[in-house]
């Protein structure tokens, strides 16, 4: 984030126009090759890596493709969220890192707004719940209680690699979601990029 945040200034604080022609970090990025390494999350096995319990954390011999695109989109998009999608996030237990670079999707730099992606502050005007952080008994109401809030139709978008697959901690909701939004914590171009993607949009 501070990386981005310098760039900002010597460039001049300005919405990124073209994501492609930015700076690419080597975490989060697709990993490739190969790695003996005895990853703390069985992130590899049987030469397999995995993306959704990657932590992204570096130690291993698999390198960095810079390649953002650490998502999946598992269904098609209702519809009607084509020129709209209401993104409510709820934070089952993260260390916050995931809810900051949720949220700084919303700032100037990346400006989500523009391709009609906003933030609503309750699940009772969203499309999409956007879940975060470790699964835990007893936020298992408490989703419930927001997913019956939600008019149809509405999505569930998993976010981070302890919501995908319990990251660190281990405890997932062993859910597939409608669209999996890898990293820890994702960052806001494999976001804007993941949602868009989902809405049919240019990238
Ligand atoms: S980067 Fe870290 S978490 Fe990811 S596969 Fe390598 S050791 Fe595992
Ligand atoms: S996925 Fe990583 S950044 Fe997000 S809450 Fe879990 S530990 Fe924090």
């Amino acid at each position: 984030m501070s990386q981005w945040f310098l760039k900002g200034i010597k460039k001049g604080i300005k919405t990124e126009k073209n994501f492609d022609d930015k700076f690419k970090p080597d975490y989060p990025s697709r990993l490739e090759g190969k790695s003996g390494y005895n990853c703390p999350v069985n992130a590899i096995k049987n030469g397999e890596w995995d993306e959704n319990k990657c932590i992204y954390c570096g130690k291993c011999d698999l390198k960095p493709t810079k390649d953002e695109k650490i998502y999946k989109i598992n269904d098609k998009l209702p519809k009607m969220f084509k020129k709209s999608l209401y993104i409510y996030p709820l934070d089952s237990g993260t260390c916050g890192a995931c809810n900051a670079e949720f949220n700084s999707i919303f700032y100037p730099q990346y400006d989500a707004n523009r391709f009609n992606i906003f933030l609503s502050n309750t699940p009772r005007h969203a499309d999409a719940l956007l879940l975060m952080g470790v699964y835990t008994e007893k936020m298992h109401d408490v989703m419930i209680d927001a997913l019956d809030a939600m008019p149809d139709p509405k999505i569930i978008i998993g976010f981070g690699s302890c919501a995908l697959s319990g990251g660190i901690l281990g405890s997932s909701i062993n859910e597939k979601f409608n669209v999996e939004i890898a990293g820890c914590p994702p960052d806001p171009y494999t976001i804007i990029s993941a949602i868009l993607k989902y809405k049919g949009g240019v990238k």
